[in-house]
Formats: structure tokens, sequence, C-alpha cells
């Protein structure tokens, strides 16, 4: 297979830095609301806090990819001698929990870096973060060619889970009658 240059793009998170303020969620749900800038709601942001205010501790999580079905193992974190939930800092959209879901239409969540045409200098939710618990890199590196699967075919993968695959067809083959 043929070796590419691919920009890999992350956000390291400091999280000693982090106070909870959820500016990162505002900004992330605004960004992403049809139009855009028009509502925000943190239910539909692609980095969730989680929080333990009384204990200080505050973990931005941000949403990887769509899972349809759940895992087999379960993590659990122990911080400062707390035990946290189970799956409570997993980033998938799994049919186990809420997270990272669309709360309308159910259909999965995930962290694009705020792609957009012109892209930005860097990602919203990094650049909102004034205690710059968020800290954007870039970097180069050389990859096997593969076709990653986008936001259009994880969307039907997960109504493909939830519905059945017969439903959906018959669906976009009565929509395709009426356009
Ligand atoms: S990088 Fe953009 S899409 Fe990802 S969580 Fe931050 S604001 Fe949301
Ligand atoms: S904006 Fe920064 S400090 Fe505020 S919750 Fe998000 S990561 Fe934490």
């Amino acid at each position: 297979m043929a070796k590419i240059k691919k920009k890999v793009k992350t956000i390291k998170i400091d999280l000693d830095k982090c106070n909870g303020c959820r500016a990162c969620e505002v900004i992330c749900s605004a960004f992403h609301a049809t139009p855009k800038y028009s509502s925000n709601n943190p239910a539909r942001s692609r980095i969730r806090m989680i929080r333990d205010p009384m204990r200080d501790v505050y973990v931005p999580v941000y949403a990887g990819e769509y899972t349809p079905a759940e895992c087999m193992g379960r993590d659990k974190y122990i911080i400062d001698g707390k035990e946290y939930d189970e799956c409570g800092f997993c980033r998938a959209a799994c049919p186990s929990r809420d997270a990272f879901k669309e709360p309308d239409s159910g259909l999965p969540l995930k962290c694009d870096m705020c792609e957009s045409e012109p892209p930005l200098e860097k990602p919203l939710c990094v650049q909102w973060c004034l205690n710059d618990a968020l800290i954007y890199e870039e970097r180069e590196e050389e990859v096997e060619e593969e076709a990653q699967p986008g936001d259009v075919e994880a969307a039907l993968e997960s109504l493909v889970g939830k519905h059945g695959l017969d439903k959906i067809a018959d669906t976009v083959a009565r929509m395709s009658k009426k356009s």
C-alpha cells in the first residue's frame, strides 16, 4: 500500500490547569449548531467536562469514534482515592450510554477538530480555554493510504445498528423516489 504524508492534529490536555469552566463545551456546541453559532447546548458538544468539584477533579474528554457494540471489558479510574464510573472517561459514542450522541436524533458526535473552510488557525475549544489547559499541536507522519469512514458513513452505521439495514434501505429508497 502506498505511503502518504498525513498531518496529525492533537490536543494535549493539562488536567492541572483545567478549572471546569465548560467554555470548551459551549463554543464547540455553538460552532456545530445549524446555522453556525445560532445556539449553544453543551449536550451537543464534542468535548465533555467530567467534573468532581468537591475534589477539584476536572477532566475534559473528546468525542472519539462511534462503535456499534458495547466493549467486552470496562475501565475503572481511581483518582485521588476516588473510584470513577465505569465508562466515565471513554471517548466512544456507544449503545451503552447517551454520551456523545446528538440529543434529538441520537446520531453519534465526533470531534472533527473544527473542520471548516477556510481552516481555523486552532480548534475553537483551544482558543476559548483561557487557562491553557488545551494545547494544540500538529505534526507530519508517514502513513499507509487507507480509506477512512467519513461522518456520513458513521451516521449511517449508527442508524443501521438502531433500526436495521432493511428499514434504512426502504427509507432511503422511498426518499429517493420523492426527490
Ligand atoms: S476541536 Fe473543535 S470539534 Fe473538537 S471538541 Fe474542540 S471545539 Fe469541538
Ligand atoms: S475551557 Fe479549558 S479550563 Fe474550561 S473546562 Fe474546558 S478545558 Fe477546562
